[in-house]
């Protein structure tokens, strides 16, 4: 069974210099963890100055019968869902799609969380870094976190989990969508919504060169800094603009983007 110091140990071969970061987890891979999730949460805090994560909330979402075009969906088709949909408040649970750690975060005394109805984030010794978020630019969390020159931390998952491709996609010009938001009061438009992040495993290689891992349990820790992989995604993107996107057939999202590019 994995302990806390175990946890610490392998963090700490990272090196990370007391830089702030961002983390995405699956604890599930490292088998049984002594202490659980809050174990875990309690090795980060101690390994890095600051710590964010996504606590997206995607069951707020609901979609119109229009909208603008080459958005990413078939607008009339969520029906369903929509009926389904919930509406957001700031002590709404992250998505069970994110993991358990993030709601860990969220409830962690002197955790602060941002207002995006959809893509908050949470944080602790990171509430300058979560207050820059607006409803136009809501993944400039990491943006904050580059300029103090952070990592992401990948915790039993790859790329595919990794938000911060998501904010280099946005500064390589890439498209973002439009999505709306269900709250309390009213229906709220939310741009700048990132795109599809399945084919996000093929940056891989051009960030080898700075990525360190650690082997923990059954599983492995991952640290990438943050401006490199910025740099490389913005890079690869420049160099061919279907970089990055998933091969499924019906992506709504990522056959938009070739689409674009097809007719430019
Ligand atoms: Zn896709």
């Amino acid at each position: 069974m994995l302990t806390s110091q175990d946890l610490k140990s392998a963090l700490n071969s990272l090196d990370l210099g007391g830089k702030p970061a961002i983390a995405h987890t699956s604890l599930k891979p490292f088998g049984e963890i002594a202490g659980g999730p809050e174990a875990v949460l309690g090795a980060l805090l101690a390994s890095v100055s600051g710590l964010i994560m996504p606590t997206f909330t995607y069951k707020t979402m609901v979609i119109p019968e229009v909208g603008p075009p080459n958005n990413g969906l078939t607008y009339g088709r969520y029906r369903d869902l929509n009926r389904m949909a919930e509406y957001f408040h700031l002590n709404k649970p992250a998505d069970a799609l994110m993991g358990i750690l993030p709601e860990t975060l969220r409830r962690y005394p002197g955790a602060m969380r941002s207002a995006h109805p959809i893509l908050s984030f949470a944080g602790i010794h990171a509430d300058d870094m979560l207050e820059t978020q607006t409803m136009y630019n809501p993944l400039a969390p990491i943006g904050a976190l580059a300029d103090r020159d952070g990592w992401v931390l990948l915790l039993g998952v790859d790329h595919t989990a990794n938000t911060s491709v998501h904010y280099a996609e946005k500064l390589a010009g890439r498209r973002q969508f439009v999505r709306w938001a269900l709250t309390r009061r009213r229906i709220l438009e939310c741009p700048g919504f990132p795109g599809c992040s399945d084919g996000f495993e093929a940056i891989r290689p051009n960030i080898e060169y700075v990525s360190r891992r650690v082997e923990i349990g059954e599983s492995f820790i991952e640290a990438i800094p943050l401006h490199p992989l910025l740099r490389a995604v913005k890079v690869e993107i420049k160099r061919n603009p279907l970089a990055l996107l998933c091969q499924r057939e019906e992506c709504e999202r990522c056959n938009t983007i070739r689409q674009i590019a097809i007719d430019m």
